[in-house]
């Protein structure tokens, strides 16, 4: 049995993930859950894992909490995160699945990597902000990093066994988000609540949003780039609408190899918590037959310029990805709250881009301090 530190319990990979155990009580035991604000959801996910300790990223939704549950114990804000991911850290067998959204879930990543935990990684932020200094300490430590995100997921089953020498590319597919089928001048009066509908998959508001303005495709560059140790030469992307074939690696002899799946995530999920077995479950297999047709077509970084920030961002590196990061953060805030406009969303990650006073090899405070400063030069400029 493996025990579970879960970040991030209520969210839509959390719940996937407790779904999964659910079905597979005997494989599992919940150590520690996190959530933000969501009161009630946590609340019931304590009555029925009874987990050792929790935490809220809120202090006042942790001091609701501490009265409405006096038996656990409940810590809150990033120190609560940490003591969550690192709880038992003699415990190596332990599994941390994070599965929390921003940049919140990058520290508390970092320590459990120092305490020698591996990590089941959906928080494609960390990696993005962080991948740098993540990659070489979790080689130190020893500690596996195994993706959950489909796109990675589908690569690390591609890549089984095979020389990652023998690589000639990775190809990241694309579904091209809830305004794929629009023109830029459309784009320009779209809703947050029409972005918030994802043609293919149920989701998060926050990747949502970065699936329709292609940064989440961006993201996963930049995370394919950390977790397979590529150059971003060799990354990828293309559009396939249908997002059956989860993404595909290409070989130096021709071959390509790609991984299909229906579009559910309780298959990457279970995959990374399940490795190195694959495990029975109850999503429907995919009918070939009823598919008939599968389209692919490039992308036209005109029509997603984030894509293309995101390239650049990887490929100047130091505090890039970070201001990257953390200008579309504080942008799809600002978006979801209804205060700018769809496109405003790439023009502040564009503005905030053009002035970066780079450092190459930043430390976590660096990276800390950039995100704090990006994200209020957005809110002040924004909202003045
Ligand atoms: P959700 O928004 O659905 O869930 C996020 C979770 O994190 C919730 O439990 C939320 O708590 C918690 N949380 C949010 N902000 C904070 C904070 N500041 N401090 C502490 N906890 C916080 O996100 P998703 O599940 O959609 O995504 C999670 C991650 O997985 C993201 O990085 C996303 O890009 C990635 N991913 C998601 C996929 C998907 O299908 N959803 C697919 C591939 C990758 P609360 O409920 O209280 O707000
Ligand atoms: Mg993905």
């Amino acid at each position: 049995m493996k025990n579970v530190y879960l970040l991030g319990a209520t969210g839509s990979i959390g719940k996937q993930v407790l779904d999964i155990i659910d079905n597979n009580p005997l494989d599992f035991h919940i150590v520690t859950l996190t959530a933000n604000t969501d009161l009630d959801g946590m609340s019931a996910l304590i009555n029925k894992y009874h987990p050792k300790y929790v935490a809220m990223g809120q202090e006042e939704a942790a001091n609701i909490l501490r009265i409405r549950h006096p038996q656990t114990e409940i810590g809150h804000d990033t120190l609560g995160l940490i003591k969550a991911a690192t709880l038992n850290p003699e415990d190596h067998e332990g599994l941390l699945v994070n599965a929390l959204v921003g940049m919140c879930g990058l520290v508390p990543t970092i320590k459990a990597v120092e305490i020698g935990r591996s990590i089941a990684l959906a928080n494609k932020e960390t990696l993005v902000i962080g991948g740098d200094l993540i990659m070489p300490l979790a080689k130190k430590h020893h500690v596996n990093i195994f993706p959950i995100d489909s796109e990675h997921s589908a690569i690390w089953q591609c890549l089984h066994d095979e020389d990652i020498n023998s690589v000639k590319n990775l190809i990241i597919t694309a579904s091209g988000g809830a305004f794929r089928d629009l023109s830029r001048d459309q784009l320009e009066s779209v809703t947050a609540e029409a972005a918030l509908k994802h043609p293919n998959w149920s989701m998060g508001a926050k990747i949502t949003i970065d699936c329709a303005t292609m940064i989440n495709k961006g993201f996963e560059v930049i995370e394919a780039h950390h977790l397979f140790g590529l150059p971003i030469t060799k990354i990828k992307t293309i559009l396939h609408k249908e997002s059956y074939v989860h993404s595909l690696v290409e070989f130096i002899d021709g071959s390509i190899i790609a991984q299909m799946a229906e579009h559910d995530m309780r298959i990457p999920i279970s995959y990374a918590l399940f490795y190195p077995q694959r495990k029975l479950n109850s999503v429907p297999a995919l009918s070939l037959s009823e598919i008939g047709k599968l389209s692919f077509a490039a992308i036209d970084l005109n029509r997603y310029p984030c894509l293309g920030y995101a390239y650049e961002a990887l490929e100047k590196g130091g505090l890039y990805p970070c201001v990257l990061n953390a200008a579309n953060e504080a942008a799809v805030q600002l978006f979801i709250e209804h205060k700018i406009a769809f496109l405003d969303i790439e023009t502040i990650i564009r503005g905030q881009m053009d002035h970066v006073d780079n450092i190459l090899n930043p430390t976590l405070e660096d990276l800390l301090k950039m995100d704090a400063s990006v994200k209020e030069a957005v809110f002040i400029t924004t909202l003045k």
